[in-house]
């Protein structure tokens, strides 16, 4: 298969290029040229997360470099699993994204990532430097994917003091082929630090470059997995479809949805869950698509003004009435987050991190408001990653599951950089 930019201004490519390329050359994102159509009846036999990822991924592969790597990369990407659970209101669910190595959804995309890039880098003589800036989970996510894979190393880039205690020390953990940078400065200029970087052709030719952020088709394409497996687990025990709420930040995890949707998978409706950043919610209300800059709240990793993937929906979906009609959208406050995660303990024993929360919320205002069938909310962190918001909203310690409390009990360590270009690209010569 190949692979098209959005903005129809790039040559059509390979799956291995456009995973290496990130960004297409016109600025836009890579889709596939094609989507391929996929029955229930196409799984069978296939169980486990990597066998349906590599059942579902196997169109987009196929005649690539990387085909006939990809069992093993589904194996070695998705070695942690994707738990749905029944929630303790009737026929609500939560799908579980939070057993990875980092306890945030974005493991599995980073992990993909990571497992087909240190296989195409197998050939090259040079070594690849993955230049990252995160608001917080991005940054470990790829960190731990790419921690000790041979010819590729990775600078992270956080802002000083505007992280978790918790997200700082993961970012931290890692040594070796991973060096973590925190900058004097916000989210914002480590970001324009990367960007310089991605651009700058004479540091380039001294130092290869690459970026890991969430427009990449290494990580979302292998969101659709827990998508495909979720839902033809429901399918095969209920016979029913599976309706989503997903909390909504960038679009990446939620647009992997919409594709397994429009793939054949067996999924209902899709709503989006925002934070208080709602420009979501207002097009899909009947406003124009209007991106702006960001306001903090409790779900940080939500913090997003501008969603990147947007441009993929307006590919599938050209007209506005079209795209509308597919999809709903709604916002939740800090207010309703903080009353959703205090009530949930109090009423259900449940404990939700602030972005699933957002999500639980909604699927409660669709109940509240008619909505029947079989409803999942997509849990994007576990809550123990979270715990100034969540512990005293509900008076006790969180419990840290283990593969967080081993990345917590290592020692960490952070350069710290100006937010000055020449600092940056000085460090990245010295790696
Ligand atoms: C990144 C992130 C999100 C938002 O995901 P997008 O793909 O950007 O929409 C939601 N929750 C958590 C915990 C995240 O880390």
């Amino acid at each position: 298969m190949n692979f098209v930019s959005t903005r129809g201004g790039a040559a059509p490519c390979t799956l291995s290029t456009a995973i290496a390329a990130g960004l297409a050359p016109d600025g836009g994102l890579y889709v596939p040229a094609e989507l391929p159509r996929l029955r229930v009846t196409d799984f069978d036999g296939c169980t486990s997360l990597p066998g349906i990822a590599e059942r579902l991924l196997q169109p987009f592969f196929a005649g690539d470099a990387l085909e006939p790597e990809l069992a093993a990369i589904c194996r070695e990407a998705f070695d942690f699993p994707a738990p749905l659970r029944a929630l303790a209101t009737p026929n609500d669910y939560i799908l579980e994204l939070f057993h990875g190595p980092t306890a945030a959804f974005k493991d599995f995309g980073a992990r993909f990532l990571a497992a087909c890039l240190s296989r195409l880098r197998r050939t090259q003589a040079r070594e690849l430097t993955i230049v990252v800036a995160t608001s917080g989970d991005t940054g470990a996510a790829v960190a731990a994917a790419f921690h000790g894979q041979p010819g590729l190393r990775v600078a992270v880039l956080y802002p000083d003091g505007r992280v978790s205690p918790r997200q700082a020390h993961q970012l931290g953990c890692f040594d070796g082929n991973i060096h973590t940078c925190k900058v004097s400065g916000s989210f914002d200029d480590c970001q324009a630090l990367v960007k310089q970087a991605l651009n700058d052709a004479a540091l380039q030719a001294q130092v290869p470059l690459s970026s890991a952020n969430s427009i990449s088709l290494g990580r979302l394409l292998p969101q659709m997995s827990y998508y495909a497996s979720s839902s033809l687990q429901h399918w095969r025990t209920h016979g029913r479809a599976l309706n989503v709420v997903i909390p909504t930040g960038n679009l990446g995890n939620a647009f992997a949805a919409i594709l397994a949707r429009a793939l054949g998978l067996p999924l209902g409706d899709v709503v989006l869950a925002t934070n208080a950043n709602d420009v979501l919610p207002q097009f899909f209300g009947g406003a124009g698509y209007a991106p702006r800059a960001s306001v903090a709240t409790l779900a940080n990793a939500m913090d997003v003004g501008a969603p990147s993937n947007f441009e993929r929906l307006r590919w599938l979906y050209p007209d506005d009435a079209g795209l509308r009609a597919a999809f709903r959208a709604a916002a939740v406050d800090d207010a309703a987050i903080r009353d959703t995660i205090a009530r949930r303990w109090r009423d259900h024993a449940e404990i939700h991190c602030p972005h699933t929360a957002t999500a639980v919320r909604v699927l409660e205002t669709l109940r509240r408001d008619g909505a029947d069938g079989d409803w999942c909310v997509v849990s994007t962190a576990h809550p123990a990653k979270f715990e100034s918001i969540v512990e005293p909203l509900i008076g006790r310690p969180v419990d840290v599951p283990p593969a967080l409390a081993e990345l917590l009990r290592r020692p960490a360590h952070a350069e710290p950089l100006a937010a000055d270009y020449a600092a940056f690209a000085q460090q990245l010569r010295e790696l």
